[in-house]
């Protein structure tokens, strides 16, 4: 008979302030049923709770071109200013549930800019925050996505850095020590947000002591990648899902303890279906 197994929840897992703000604004949004509502992409990256906005009548689209008239509800990682611009410009209302840690980082790009720096940002090329804090750069903005890449920027005077929210602070230190050699001044903002690191510390934490680990949250999200980065570096053995049906009892084989971890758009209805078909699964295997 297999020896009962342990689920535990990493302490900081899940929704985070700045996903929560924005789901809230276009909740309410929604109620409102005198105007359709769109978000320009996912609102969130997680395909499961944008399911759910859809039920509600919230649409998705890829461009301001394809809304002739309602509101659209700009998401949490923030957008290029000139798309406000254009939506503003046709009529739209415009609903800006940018992460205020978003925003910060947006402020510190302008002052840079403005004050003649060279801005680097640290973060995922593509990813939709990073092309918003590129855009406040002005188009001279340059995306690095680690220190290999800093150490190849060509030698400057004045530089400043800027971080997407969702980096590991480790990533950052390298980023800063390749271009201090870069550069001979160079300005660091830490705009990892404060849910980033605890998530991250919660989940090294529980993976130590964990004998396998769930990692749940949408695979598009980048801070869910980073949780399972760094439960994979702590060589327990860590599995990603978006759902519980993905699940397998192959996972717990001999395990005693189970970790979760969930990415801070993952929602909290997902995870406590994850913890309850463990449960199942692990209740399966001890008999
Ligand atoms: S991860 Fe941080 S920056 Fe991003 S939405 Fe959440 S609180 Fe805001």
């Amino acid at each position: 008979m297999q020896a009962r197994v342990d689920i535990i929840v990493a302490e900081d897992a899940g929704f985070c302030f700045g996903v929560k703000r924005a789901l809230e604004r276009v909740a309410r949004a929604a109620e409102d049923r005198s105007r359709p509502v769109y978000t320009l992409g996912a609102l969130i990256h997680n395909p499961q709770e944008i399911a759910r906005l859809q039920q509600r009548g919230v649409r998705q689209v890829d461009s301001v071109d394809q809304i002739s008239d309602g509101a659209l509800v700009l998401s949490a990682h923030g957008v290029d200013p000139q798309v406000e611009a254009d939506a503003r410009a046709r009529g739209l209302e415009v609903i800006d549930a940018t992460c205020p840690f978003v925003k910060r980082a947006h402020s510190h790009i302008l002052a840079l800019s403005q004050e003649g720096y060279h801005v680097f940002i640290l973060g995922d090329r593509g990813h939709r925050e990073v092309e918003g804090l590129a855009a406040r750069g002005g188009g001279a903005a340059d995306i690095v996505t680690s220190a290999e890449e800093a150490e190849q920027a060509p030698l400057r005077e004045r530089c400043g850095l800027v971080v997407q929210t969702t980096q590991r602070p480790e990533a950052l230190s390298e980023v800063v020590a390749a271009l201090a050699q870069r550069c001979r001044e160079l300005r660091v903002f830490n705009t990892i947000c404060e849910a980033t690191v605890k998530r991250q510390e919660s989940a090294r934490k529980l993976a130590e002591r964990a004998d396998v680990v769930v990692v749940v949250g949408g695979r598009n999200s980048a801070n869910t990648g980073r949780l399972r980065e760094i439960c994979t570096a702590t060589r327990t053995p860590t599995h990603h899902v978006e759902t519980a049906e993905e699940l397998s009892a192959e996972w717990l084989r001999g395990a005693q303890r189970v970790g979760i971890t969930a990415g801070a758009s993952t929602p909290p209805w997902i995870i406590e279906e994850v913890v309850a078909r463990l449960r199942a699964l692990a209740g399966d295997a001890a008999q």
